[in-house]
């Protein structure tokens, strides 16, 4: 299990601080409608570096800041931890365990720690590059995306588990190992023909 726990505070409908543990195995989250179950896979994208926030479903990004309810009024930032297990050292960092965290205040300041110390997106982008996971990749399947999965043909389903599994950059390597290949087959056959002009 690579994601232990997420803890949100001030984060859409969480406003109290919430500590949402992920043991092994499989996790199912269930509640009413509107109750938040979206609002964690929103929490899991932001923290990975979502810009958009309409991917997130929100108008701009404040929209992710606790807006207060009737008896609550409204935080002035919103925070979200990701804790991830590292003990395959899968993670480029010094340590057994990975903390994400991504803090925006009502000002438009935005924060990024990795560990607890003071970080910038890209470097958070970085870390996620050769993991599989990030926020482009297919872990995070949405509500649409299920039926799009299911009605895919066999061929655009197997890109997407490939997408998740992390192949793609295989893939990819080997296509560019395979144009160096074919360029260095050619170099080699003007090489002979000179070699055979000269004797
Ligand atoms: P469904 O089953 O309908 O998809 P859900 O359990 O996934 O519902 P979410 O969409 O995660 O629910 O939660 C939406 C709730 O979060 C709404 O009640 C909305 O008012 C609340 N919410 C979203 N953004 C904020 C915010 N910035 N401040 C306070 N509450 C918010």
């Amino acid at each position: 299990v690579y994601l232990k726990a997420i803890e949100a505070n001030g984060f859409k409908s969480f406003a109290d601080k919430v500590d949402i543990k992920f043991d092994s195995g499989v996790t199912a989250v269930v509640g009413p409608n509107g109750s938040g179950k979206s609002n964690i896979t929103d929490a899991i994208r932001w923290v990975l570096g979502e810009q958009s926030a309409r991917t997130i479903r929100g108008v701009k990004m404040e929209d992710v800041i606790f807006s207060g309810t009737d008896t609550r009024s409204e935080m002035n930032a919103a925070t979200v931890k990701l804790k991830l297990d590292n003990q395959s050292g899968m993670f480029a960092v010094n340590n057994d365990e990975v903390i994400i965290t991504r803090k925006l205040f009502r000002s438009g300041d935005s924060e990024y720690y990795i560990n607890n110390e003071r970080s910038k997106l890209k470097e958070i982008h970085e870390l996620f590059l050769d993991s599989g996971l990030g926020r482009n990749a297919y872990n995070i399947i949405s509500q649409g995306e299920v039926d799009t999965l299911l009605k895919a043909r066999p061929e655009e389903r197997r890109t997407l588990i490939e997408e998740a599994a992390g192949v793609m950059k295989y893939k990819l390597r080997r296509k560019e190992s395979e144009k160096r290949l074919t360029e260095t087959k050619d170099n080699l056959n003007r090489v002979n023909d000179i070699i055979k002009e000269l004797e």
